[in-house]
């Protein structure tokens, strides 16, 4: 079910309890500013989520709020990911969903990171 971006934080939104380590994940990559794992159901040969640490439901919340160096911290880290894992060639995707519109399903930002095979002019 889409989520409502307009919406205040949810601290118990599924993100936040993986954050805490309340609930388990394959992370990949942890900084002070971010934090990345494994989807659970992954569309793609590889599929990693990317999230900021600080607590922001979306992409307007969080350029809105977050500080330059949360806001800088996050896009080096999916930058980061995305070296680590050999996907600057042959190439990759990047994905934010948004909202109701977007088809936000957890209500804490995410980039969603698809690679390991060709993806097609756009996924579904
Ligand atoms: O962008 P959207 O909110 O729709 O995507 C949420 C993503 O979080 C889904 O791809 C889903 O598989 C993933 N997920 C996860 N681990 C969970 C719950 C959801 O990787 N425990």
């Amino acid at each position: 079910m889409p989520i409502d971006a307009t919406l205040p934080y949810d601290e118990n939104n599924i993100f936040a309890r993986i954050l805490r380590g309340d609930l388990p994940s394959k992370p990949v990559y942890e900084d002070e500013f971010a934090f990345a794992f494994h989807d659970i159901n992954p569309q793609a040969p590889l599929h990693i989520l990317v999230i900021p640490k600080g607590a922001y439901v979306s992409w307007d919340d969080f350029s809105a709020r977050a500080s330059d160096a949360e806001i800088a911290g996050f896009i080096r880290a999916v930058g980061k990911v995305a070296r680590d894992q050999q996907l600057v060639e042959p190439g990759y995707r990047l994905l934010a969903n948004i909202g109701g519109h977007g088809g936000q399903e957890v209500p804490h930002l995410h980039v969603h990171i698809f690679g390991g095979q060709w993806l097609g002019p756009m996924l579904a």
